[in-house]
């Protein structure tokens, strides 16, 4: 029997909260919104309900208890709500960004997973508390509706040894679980089902590197249904050049800056996570891909250099995880750049080219839809797929309850 029911998806940071309520059988998006400034001053609710026009609901949230009550007293409005009480939300999804090792799928909160999720904030300190908030304020509200657990680092949990071990003394690993996790799973997962889905075929039987190119960014190899290795590592610090984070460098790097600049580690952390990646490269001229395109357009010398290395990164990684799997039968592009930013693709398939990929360049420029830019005697199947991390959390929430 298939039940049917709207599932409330969030994804709660330490002072905002974006919601969506999807209905599970049609996967229609009931409404979704933000509320965004909770516990600072001048916090507002904005409001989307589907085929209605967008309410901006300014009141005060002194804590993220008060924004669930607004965001349930909007969806449950005579006038912009989309259900008539909260009895019409049958489960709650929690996006949660660490599961450490003990975590490898969607799970049914109760006191000991938040117990275990409280633990795990020592490897994710600005996330996991406020997911726990975000569970606890749903909690406070919604006694009765059955919440889940839906965590970036599960679908990685199926990789072997040998790729998300660092090459620290052990010990590390067994007394502080230093080892790589991945992040963005939920996005991988997603678009390499669906990825398989546009080529008629099974996941199981397909090599699949996705490259989701975000603000944040990585890349995963999933063979036969599942992830063998990403580039995110411990945190989301390591792998790809991001839009503000450096990705990978030498670790002796922070030692001498901290030496030169007379910064302390913090320090030197927060210019690794806020003021590189591409933001770094272009000097300081914009952390957003649009920007940096416009720049280079123009002639700026920062911003090609910028996009320049951006793209030679992910085409390693991509060779990498090409031996990795021993082959690849497709590539698919997700996120912000991914399903939207031409130069970026562009930059990235012309250095797979030399593994006979062949795309259409017509094709490249297209954005934000389901697509196969490559052509029928390309090695390699390259695929625009849009991820939907909300969607696939709702999936997930309902295959929980
Ligand atoms: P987040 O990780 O914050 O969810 P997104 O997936 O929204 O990030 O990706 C943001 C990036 O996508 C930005 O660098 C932005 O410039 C780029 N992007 C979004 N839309 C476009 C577009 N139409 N053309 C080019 N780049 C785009």
């Amino acid at each position: 029997m298939v039940i049917s029911m709207n599932v409330l998806v969030i994804n709660c940071g330490s002072s905002s909260l974006k919601y969506q309520l999807i209905d599970s059988e049609t996967e229609a998006v009931l409404a979704k919104g933000l509320a965004e400034r909770i516990g600072i001053e001048g916090s507002c609710l904005t409001h989307q309900p589907a085929g209605k026009d967008k309410v901006r609901i300014e009141a005060a949230m002194p804590d993220h208890n008060e924004a669930v009550r607004l965001v349930i007293e909007a969806l449950t409005d005579q006038e912009h709500g989309v259900v008539s009480s909260l009895a019409e939300i049958g489960a709650v999804g929690h996006r949660v960004v660490h599961g450490g090792e003990k975590f490898t799928k969607a799970v049914l909160i109760d006191d000991e997973v938040k117990k275990d999720i409280e633990e795990l904030s020592s490897l994710a300190p600005l996330h996991n508390p406020a997911n726990l908030i975000g569970i606890d304020s749903c909690k406070a509200n919604m006694p009765d509706t059955p919440m889940v657990a839906v965590f970036d680092t599960a679908f990685h949990q199926t990789m072997p040894k040998k790729a998300y071990m660092y090459a620290l003394p052990y010990e590390y690993y067994e007394k502080y679980k230093v080892r790589r996790y991945g992040f963005h799973g939920t996005s991988h997962d997603f678009v390499s089902k669906h990825a398989a889905e546009l080529v008629g075929k099974d996941r199981k039987d397909l090599k699949i590197i996705v490259c989701h190119l975000g603000n944040g960014a990585s890349v995963s190899a999933v063979k036969n249904g599942e992830c063998v290795d990403t580039s995110m590592g411990m945190t989301p610090l390591e792998g790809l050049i991001m839009g503000t984070r450096s990705g990978d460098i030498d670790p002796a790097i922070i030692e001498y800056i901290c030496k030169k600049e007379g910064l302390t580690v913090e320090e030197v952390n927060a210019v690794l996570n806020k003021k590189s990646g591409v933001l770094g490269l272009s000097n300081h001229l914009s952390s957003d891909f649009r920007d940096l395109d416009e720049a280079a357009q123009g002639g700026n010398e920062y911003a090609k250099l910028a996009l320049d290395t951006y793209c030679y990164r992910v085409a390693k990684y991509i060779g990498a995880y090409a031996m990795a799997m021993q082959g690849v039968d497709i590539i698919a592009f997700t996120a912000g750049c991914g399903e939207n930013n031409y130069a970026v693709r562009a930059g990235v398939c012309e250095y797979l080219k030399y593994l006979g990929v062949v795309v259409n360049d017509e094709k490249l420029h297209i954005r934000g839809e389901d697509l196969i830019v490559s052509e029928p005697e390309s090695s390699i199947t390259v695929m625009i797929v849009p991820t939907n991390e909300e969607l696939s959390i709702a999936r997930q929430t309902m295959e929980v309850v």
